[in-house]
């Protein structure tokens, strides 16, 4: 089993919170045209795209509407960027 030393713990933590990241060019992401930066996505690619869709306003999302990251169920065990976006994007109620 890996030893943890003391105070390196939140390190550890980042590094497993940045693994489990989702990133925009693996194979998941770019089949959902899924972006970090919902203001970046390119409407001539995604016409129904509007720059205040946003995964933390997505009725998938996971997490709060003030949080930074949060699950998706699109991405099972993975955190998607609270300002990102992706084709499956649906209102919240
Ligand atoms: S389904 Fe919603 S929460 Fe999931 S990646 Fe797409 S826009 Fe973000």
């Amino acid at each position: 089993m890996m030893q943890v030393a003391m105070g390196s713990t939140s390190w550890v933590a980042a590094q497993t919170m940045a693994q489990n990241m989702v990133n925009d060019k693996e194979a998941q992401a770019i089949t959902l045209g899924y972006a970090v930066d919902s203001t970046k996505v390119d409407i001539k690619k995604f016409p129904r795209h509007a720059p205040t869709q946003k995964c933390n306003n997505c009725a998938l999302f996971q997490g709060k509407a003030s949080d930074a990251a949060g699950g998706c169920p699109l991405f099972p065990g993975r955190q998607v960027v609270g300002m990102g976006w992706c084709s499956a994007y649906a209102k919240k109620a």
